[in-house]
């Protein structure tokens, strides 16, 4: 890493922190030269192979607006949908591969937008999983009301 002030090729890790909710390392460093101090930030690439074989890099801006069109006229704001593409992010992260099918995808967002609003969920899914019946759509909503019931017992009192 060379200094951004005097061109040495040199430098000294000072400190490091995750930043980004652990997407990220922050690096204050020092030059050896000048002694001046700078910040580096270090991202793992993540990239994501389409199904026509383009590799391109992972994007939170293509997640939200995959499912905007799903939360349309619902209640979710765009922190939520901000928040949902993050924890998709760190659960693609969190699988330790640097490239990520797109199909990969669609499944780690699946469970956060169940989180979010089950209605967006269902409609992302329909698309998503290409429901092609009302069995299918029966199926997905028996596995809410499954869920609910569960929760519903476990949280009464
Ligand atoms: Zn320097």
């Amino acid at each position: 890493m060379h200094c951004p002030f005097c061109r040495h090729g040199d430098s000294r890790v000072v400190d490091s922190r995750t930043a980004d909710d652990g997407a990220s390392i922050r690096r204050r460093r020092q030059c050896p030269a000048c002694q001046r101090r700078f910040t580096t930030i270090e991202t793992a690439s993540l990239a994501v192979v389409k199904r026509s074989g383009v590799t391109e890099p992972f994007s939170r801006e293509k997640i939200v607006n995959g499912v905007r069109k799903a939360c349309q006229g619902r209640p979710v704001s765009e922190d939520d949908l901000a928040l949902l593409a993050q924890r998709v992010e760190e659960a693609l992260r969190a699988t330790g591969s640097a490239e990520l099918d797109a199909h990969e995808i669609g499944l780690a967002i699946l469970g956060p937008l169940r989180d979010l609003d089950e209605v967006a969920y269902l409609r992302f899914a329909s698309v998503y999983q290409a429901f092609e019946s009302l069995e299918d759509f029966e199926r997905a909503i028996g596995g809410l009301r499954e869920d609910h019931a569960s929760a519903s017992t476990a949280g009464d009192g």
